[in-house]
């Protein structure tokens, strides 16, 4: 039977050799949080140089529809039923990575703020919960712009939510959002774009373009992820034996990895959104990368494994 991402069955010999070599993460701190708490403390987990915590920030409620557009009514039943849902909707966490580097504290996306769902915007609360002041912030990476993931950019009053850093965006994503006419280009985004430019426009001042390759700082990596949004970046962290960190190229720990080639409602351009999700899962799979996704079974941490001609979700911690 197929095992799926939220079955607690114990893991094979021959996984279990491979998260306890020397790829496994290391717990070092922190309870996990196996449900959709709003105020659950952080993970920590340790990583080359790196220090990883993740933190919630609560979670959003999609339809079945925008989860699996492609899928059939008896398959949207069961995925929602998988995913813990009811009638026609699912409960969806929201996993932000802080990563401690030498120097840096990088913040990957800055959650919702009180521009999304009233479930999410929990993130500031719980830094504060946990002894990060917001302030201390140096580095915001913006995956992209859409609310889930710019909304916290800004505070419910305005003013910034992190004063002192400085924010990090891919070229394509600010060129799409900022430039002409977007919801002409894409009507089905039409809700997206006013938001996108409030939070990307807040930042103008203190915004640093990336393209592919570049650094955000030594050791985290730029990868051009497109199709999500145009200018949709994930990260590649170096590091033991590397992780990448998804964002929403990869959002559905079932629909996502047993399905690659089906359509998310989400994505700006669906086949180049596709395209992109298998090639970053089979990456993924093929190199035994560690990844990290924001929409994932919290923490976030998982594996990739191929099954048949697609992948199996596999949450590691
Ligand atoms: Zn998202």
């Amino acid at each position: 039977m197929l095992r799926h991402a939220f079955d607690p069955e114990p893991l094979p010999i021959a996984r279990r050799a491979f998260l306890a070599g020397a790829a496994a993460l290391t717990v070092t701190a922190g309870a996990l949080d196996t449900g959709l708490s709003v105020a659950a403390p952080p993970n920590r987990f340790g990583h080359g140089e790196f220090q990883i915590d993740i933190f919630s920030d609560g979670f959003i409620t999609l339809p079945d529809v925008i989860i699996a557009p492609d899928a059939s009514p008896v398959e949207r039943a069961d995925i929602v039923r998988r995913l813990g849902g009811r009638q026609g909707t699912a409960d969806i966490p929201v996993n932000i990575p802080l990563i401690r580097a030498e120097k840096a504290l990088i913040l990957v996306d800055t959650g919702s703020g009180d521009k999304f769902q009233p479930t999410a915007g929990r993130l500031r609360d719980n830094l504060r919960a946990a002894g990060v002041d917001p302030s201390a912030i140096t580095h915001v990476v913006l995956t992209h712009a859409h609310p889930d993931h710019s909304g916290g950019v800004l505070l419910p009053g305005g003013g910034l939510s992190f004063p002192n850093a400085t924010y990090h965006v891919s070229a394509a994503e600010w060129d799409f959002w900022m430039g002409p006419d977007p919801d002409a280009r894409y009507p089905g985004l039409r809700n997206f774009v006013p938001g996108a430019r409030r939070d990307l426009g807040a930042v103008a001042d203190r915004l640093v373009r990336l393209r592919e390759g570049d650094e955000v700082v030594p050791g985290l990596r730029v990868l051009s992820t497109p199709g999500h949004t145009p200018g949709h970046i994930s990260l590649e962290l170096a590091g033991d034996d590397g992780l990448l960190i998804t964002g929403d190229a990869i959002t559905n720990v079932i629909a996502s990895f047993e399905h690659p080639d089906w359509r998310f409602g989400f994505d700006t351009d669906q086949e180049q959104g596709a395209a992109t999700r298998r090639r970053l899962i089979d990456r993924a799979a093929a190199e035994k990368l560690r990844m990290l996704g924001y929409h994932w079974t919290p923490p976030g941490f998982a594996i990739a494994e191929r099954y048949g001609t697609a992948y199996r979700h596999v949450a590691l911690a």
